[in-house]
Parts: structure tokens; sequence; C-alpha cells
């Protein structure tokens, strides 16, 4: 059977009750077979009594749940509302709001959906993820962001006030008959425009001996690791010598607008990884809910004092 369900009737086949998804999570966790994390014993019992996912080691009978160390641990919520959200964050082309989170799986608050959704955020940036290769457009942009209040006023001259920054870098690739595509992309935040600032950039996600290509902003100049391929322009014409980037920027925008009505200053990190997430896995995005649960299944827990001290909670 394939690792991951591939239309919704297959995944209700699928994960029907907490049994089925905590068979899933043990398997993704264990993929060799149980191990036990205090005495490295290898045969457990299933307790039937408690918990369906919680393993008691028969040699030094320490009880593990196969929720423990992960991002769903100690949830209140049952793991098929985990795997539901994860499904649809992971396979709707446009993603999901807390919102529609909250009325498709019937939640009960909109707390509880958001940090849902925003736990699965956390888990969305795979530690370790290889750098982007080959031919990189790299090129930054701004974007209006949402206040509780109302909107941000003025919005003229090249005041940075009311307007988040974000460096971009796309792969370029060849397509059929040698026509350019995009490949995977990363979208960050930035605090401006320095040369320092898009360096760190452009070193913590372009592989060193990629070639960078840009509309030739000063900052750029100088990347030590990378070749840069500078296309010095006006400002107008921005769209024709860097399409993939400008593309995508473009579409990140009209999706900010579109799912969320403008995006927030204090989570616009985690909505630029979830954006990244999916178009990296456009092609694929069946196969990206089993990625996004392998994920989590193995990423650190992630109670909410810990998205209050990243900065995203409440
Ligand atoms: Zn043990």
């Amino acid at each position: 059977m394939a690792d991951f369900p591939h239309s919704l009737r297959e995944f209700q086949k699928r994960f029907p009750d907490e049994a089925a998804c905590a068979a899933y999570l043990a398997a993704k966790r264990w993929p060799d077979g149980f191990h036990c994390p205090q005495c490295g014993g290898v045969k457990a019992w299933l307790l039937p009594s408690r918990n369906v996912h919680t393993f008691l080691c028969t040699q030094c009978r320490k009880e593990t749940s196969v929720t423990a160390g992960t991002i769903m641990h100690r949830s209140h919520l049952p793991l098929t509302v985990w795997f539901w959200a994860a499904f649809l964050m992971a396979t709707h082309s446009n993603g999901m709001s807390a919102l529609q989170l909250q009325s498709e799986l019937g939640l009960g608050s909109y707390k509880t959906a958001w940090l849902l959704a925003m736990k699965l955020r956390l888990a969305m940036v795979a530690p370790g993820r290889s750098p982007l290769n080959g031919l990189v457009e790299a090129d930054e942009t701004e974007i209006r962001f949402r206040t509780k209040d109302d909107p941000p006023a003025g919005g003229q001259g090249r005041s940075h006030d009311g307007k988040l920054l974000i460096a971009g870098a796309a792969e370029i690739r060849a397509g059929k008959r040698g026509r350019p595509v995009l490949g995977r992309a990363r979208l960050c935040v930035i605090a401006d425009y320095r040369a320092s600032t898009l360096h760190a950039f452009l070193k913590s996600n372009v592989i060193s001996g990629a070639t960078a290509k840009t509309d030739g902003f000063a900052s750029y100049t100088g990347v030590p690791h990378v070749n840069h391929d500078p296309h010095v322009i006006g400002p107008m014409a921005a769209h024709i010598v860097l399409p993939g980037i400008h593309r995508l920027f473009s579409n990140l925008k009209n999706w900010g607008l579109g799912v969320y009505h403008g995006l927030r200053r204090k989570h616009l990190q985690a909505y630029l990884d979830e954006y990244v997430f999916r178009f990296n896995r456009r092609k694929y995005r069946h196969a990206a809910f089993a990625t996004l649960l392998g994920i989590a299944a193995c990423h650190e827990p992630a109670p909410y004092y810990i998205l209050k001290a990243v900065g995203l909670g409440g």
C-alpha cells in the first residue's frame, strides 16, 4: 500500500478511528519495529484499557505514547482530528485557515483550531532540508500587513510602515523543450535590504556554487559562496528579468488576501513556511500529507508556552 491516501475516499477508509491513526504513527515513528526509549527493548504490549496509542515495554515496563516527543504530545484532540487537519492543510491547493478548519472539523473554539494549524505549520519546515541549487532567481518584495484594528494608513513613499519585507529565492529548471520552469522556493521575513541581511538569506537557502540571478541590486554583490548573475534594469522590468520569483511573489500575495484576508505581521514567517511547503510539493500533494505527519511524528513537542516563546502564540 502507498504511504499516503490518494483521495478523500481513501483517506476516510484508511483512517476511520483512533486505532488506525495510531498504527500509522507507530509505523512512522518506529519503521523497524517498536524501540523502547528507556531501555532499547524491542517488545511492547499495546495497553488495551488505556489510550489506544500507549505501548508498555515488556522489559522495563515503561509506558510510551506514540505521540510522545511529537507536536501531538498531550494534545486533547483525537488523532483523527490531527489527521484530518494535516490532510486538509497538505492537499488543498490553497491550504486552510484556522477559521476554515474550525468549521470543517467542527471544532469547539477558534483558539483550538488556530493552535492545531500553527503546530502543523511548525512541522512544515523539515529539519536539515537541502538548500536550493543550480540557477536560482533571488529578489525581495514588500507585502502590506493586516492589523487587528484597521488597515495601515498611508503606504505612500518609501517608508516601510505597514509593510513587511520578504526575501525570496526560486530554482529555475529546464522544462519541456527547454522552457524554464520553477523548481523549489524559499521565502524569509527580513528586517531590511542591507547587504548583510540578503547575504545571510542566500547563505542559508542557496547551496555553495549555485548561480544567483538578481536585478542587480547592490546589496547582492559580493555574496561569497555563489556565482552572482546581476541584470541591471529599470524598476519596471523586474518581472521580465526575474519572471519566476515575481510570479511566486504575486501568487503569495493573492493567497494571503484570499485565504487569510491579509497576513499578520506576528505570524508571517509561519505562513511563508506553509506557503513554501505546499508550493514545493505542488505536484504530489497527497504525498505531502505523509511528509507532514512524518515530520510531525519526529518533531519536538510544541506546547502553547513554546509557541509563545517563539512568537507564534496568541
Ligand atoms: Zn524498556
